[in-house]
């Protein structure tokens, strides 16, 4: 998928004439191979991710994009939701974009009643998802899918305060530049442990924070923010120091919190 959409962007940008090759995210792209065909820069950032790609419109002209402000929610009784994760083998990817973890079949979730696969989590810095106009240091995305293809993503955000021990565990892992995945078979990551204990949370129905921003995703946010330190932010920073796209409009959709 990424090696498609790599051609794709190549094709569209020396097709035209308009760019040459020294259209610096373009030389990267060829040079490296790798997805850096859309990033959090200026010539390649999310104001211009609708036009990078024909798969990337919706970007620009969803009605229901994400993140959003997590403000002005109404108050309803939210579907149950039941965590089933094992601890496991770290498999850690630094993708270009953001620092990923993928995981093995069997990690879960059922929400009203249903059952979404766990298939990676991963960090932005600082949070995507605002509440009452207010970011966090960081926030983690839990990718779900179920078999018809609809996405649930858990939102952890994190706020300052004392050390995480399962982000430690990553953080020493980190891959300084993009590549493959690497498993770290003596590291083992207990997911439970980047997700607050209370689960009263905000829900509304989104997309992908990224490229091609599909809107497919059941969003849950949790209330609680967990905690980590101001160093454990400085380290991703890093790596990362910014990849979190700018808010959306709620536009005609309702925001949910438990009540
Ligand atoms: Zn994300």
């Amino acid at each position: 998928m990424q090696r498609r959409s790599l051609l794709k962007y190549m094709a569209m940008f020396t097709g035209g004439g308009a760019y040459s090759l020294s259209f610096p995210s373009l030389r990267a792209a060829i040079a490296s191979e790798s997805n850096v065909e859309w990033g959090y820069e200026e010539e390649n950032g999310p104001a211009l991710w609708g036009e990078l790609s024909p798969d990337f419109g919706v970007c620009q002209a969803g009605q229901q994009q994400s993140p959003i402000d997590l403000e002005g929610a109404l108050p309803a009784k939210l579907p149950e939701l039941r965590l089933s994760y094992q601890e496991e083998a770290l498999r850690i990817v630094n993708n270009g974009h953001t620092l990923q973890i993928n995981t093995s079949p069997g990690n879960r979730i059922t929400l009203g009643g249903q059952d979404f696969e766990l298939l990676q989590f991963h960090f932005h810095h600082p949070s995507e998802h605002a509440v009452n106009g207010q970011r966090y240091l960081m926030e983690t995305h839990f990718v779900h899918r179920n078999e018809h293809g609809e996405f649930v993503v858990l939102g952890a955000l994190m706020q300052e305060g004392t050390k995480n021990e399962v982000l430690q565990l990553i953080l020493e892992s980190m891959p300084a530049i993009a590549g493959p995945e690497h498993t770290i078979a003596e590291v083992k990551v207990n997911m439970l442990q980047l997700l607050p204990e209370d689960q009263s949370a905000y829900q509304y129905f989104g997309s992908l924070t990224t490229p091609p921003c599909s809107e497919l995703v059941r969003w849950i946010v949790f209330q609680q923010p967990i905690e980590i330190s101001k160093e454990q932010e400085e380290q991703f920073a890093k790596v990362f120091p910014w990849n979190a796209r700018p808010l959306q409009l709620l536009n005609r959709r309702f925001l949910l919190e438990s009540l």
